[in-house]
């Protein structure tokens, strides 16, 4: 999407957020690589809070009392401890995330690019981020 943005000149009208299952340090670090200019984490916020993905959030049942308005439900998220592990995921997560961009030689991960990533296949070749999305003649 970043490289098309930029094919039509729209790149600087639009921004990018990236979603899906972004829930560690270097999962963030390849979107913002990719061309995403924001990361929205839901997920990793979730599991923190003590979502296990019972996935009947739509019927007021939560079973860890997180999307529930039932007042018996809701004693079992304790939020004086929940408040400790979303707050310690955060650090975390940011500390990771400022880590690789110094290893990479950055001082900000929003100059994460192409260049500072590679992929890696299962019978062991790497490729560069720039090969991988390499542009071709005819797009
Ligand atoms: S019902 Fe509760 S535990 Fe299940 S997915 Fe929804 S928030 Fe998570």
């Amino acid at each position: 999407m970043h490289r098309l943005l930029v094919e039509h000149g729209l790149r600087d009208r639009i921004k990018l957020f990236a979603s899906g299952k972004l829930v560690t340090a270097d999962k963030i670090a390849v979107a913002l690589a990719l061309g995403a200019d924001c990361v929205n984490i839901a997920r990793g916020l979730m599991f923190n809070v003590g979502c296990i993905q019972a996935q009947v959030c739509h019927t007021n049942r939560c079973p860890v009392g997180v999307a529930t308005t039932d007042p018996k439900l809701q004693r079992a998220l304790v939020v004086d401890e929940k408040s400790y592990r979303v707050t310690n995921y955060i650090i975390l997560l940011r500390e990771g995330l400022y880590n690789m961009t110094a290893a990479a030689g950055l001082d900000t991960p929003t100059k994460l690019s192409l260049e500072h990533i590679a992929y890696k296949y299962p019978d062991g070749r790497v490729r560069r981020g720039e090969e991988l999305f390499a542009q071709t003649k005819d797009g």
